[in-house]
C-alpha cells in the first residue's frame, strides 16, 4: 500500500507554534523532508525527535523526486516541512505535490495545517481582509500592471474596491515598494507591515504609507516580512 505524505506546518519563528498533531506525526513518520537540514534539525532537537531525513528545495535534482516517490510506493509514511510556515505557500512543497501525484494518483496527501505569516499577519492588520488576494512575493518587475488590477476595477466590471491584497517582501526592497505603492495608490493608503513575527524583535507598523514609511526608514530593516495594503 501506497504511504501517506503529510504536509507538515512548522512555526514562522516561536518554536512553540506547532500543534500536538504536527508533533505526534513527526514522531510516526517514517521520513522527513526538509528544506533545509540545520533549520529542521533545531526544530526536531527541541521536541527530541530523531528521525531520518532528506533534503527537497527549489534544486532538488529529480532524483531526489524519484526518490520519494519510491520512499511512498514502498509503504513508507513521509512528511513535508519547509523552514518555516505552511509548505507550499511561497515555496515548493506544491511542485513536489504535483509530482508525486503524477507517478502516483492515488497516493494520500495529508494537510497537518498550523502556522503561516500569511495567515498570522492578515490575523492582526486591523484591516478589513474579509475578502483579499496573496500575490506570494512581488515580481520585480511588471507590477505595475500587476498593480492595476486593483486600481481598475469598477461595478460593472465587478468591483476589485474592498479587496485587500498581502504579499511577501524582503526587508532590502520594503522602502522602494513603499514608494511604489505611494504612486499607485497616494501616501494616504493604509498598509500593515508585520516583521519578524513571533521573533524576539517583532514588529507590527500600522498606519498610512507616508507615515509607515518614515518610521521604517529610521530603522535598521532586517528579517522577513509581510506587508497587507487596505
Ligand atoms: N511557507 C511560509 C509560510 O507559510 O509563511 C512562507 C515561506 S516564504 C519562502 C518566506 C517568506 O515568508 C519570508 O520572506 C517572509 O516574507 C515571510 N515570513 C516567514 N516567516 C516570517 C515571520 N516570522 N515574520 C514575517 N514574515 C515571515
Amino acid at each position: 500500500m501506497t504511504g501517506f505524505l503529510y504536509i507538515v506546518a512548522t512555526p514562522i519563528g516561536n518554536l512553540e507554534d506547532i500543534t500536538l498533531r504536527a508533533l505526534r506525526i513527526l514522531k510516526e513518520i517514517d521520513l522527513i523532508l526538509v528544506e533545509d537540514s540545520r533549520v529542521t534539525k533545531k526544530l526536531l532537537m527541541h521536541y527530541g525527535i530523531n528521525k531520518s531525513i532528506l533534503t527537497y528545495h527549489q534544486h532538488s535534482p529529480i532524483s531526489v523526486k524519484n526518490r520519494i516517490v519510491s520512499e511512498l510506493s514502498s509503504g513508507k509514511n513521509l512528511a513535508l516541512v519547509s523552514d518555516a510556515g505552511t509548505p507550499g505557500i511561497s515555496d515548493p512543497g506544491n511542485e513536489l505535490i504535483d509530482f508525486v501525484l503524477q507517478s502516483l494518483p492515488d497516493a494520500k496527501i495529508i494537510p497537518i495545517p498550523g502556522a503561516s505569516a500569511i495567515s498570522a499577519s492578515l490575523s492582526v492588520c486591523g484591516l478589513n481582509v474579509n475578502k483579499f488576494v496573496f500575490l506570494g512575493f512581488l515580481p520585480k518587475k511588471k507590477r505595475k500592471k500587476l498593480f492595476a488590477w486593483f486600481k481598475e476595477g469598477n461595478l460593472s466590471t465587478g468591483s476589485r474596491r474592498g479587496i485587500a491584497f498581502a504579499f511577501y517582501e524582503s526587508p532590502k526592497r520594503i522602502l522602494k515598494t513603499l514608494d511604489f505603492l505611494q504612486e499607485e495608490f497616494g501616501s494616504d493608503k493604509k498598509v500593515f507591515i508585520a516583521r519578524e513575527l513571533t521573533k524576539l524583535h517583532e514588529s507590527l507598523y500600522r498606519g498610512t504609507i507616508e507615515k509607515v514609511r518614515n518610521i521604517l526608514e529610521k530603522e535598521r530593516i532586517r528579517g522577513e516580512i509581510v506587508v497587507v495594503v487596505d
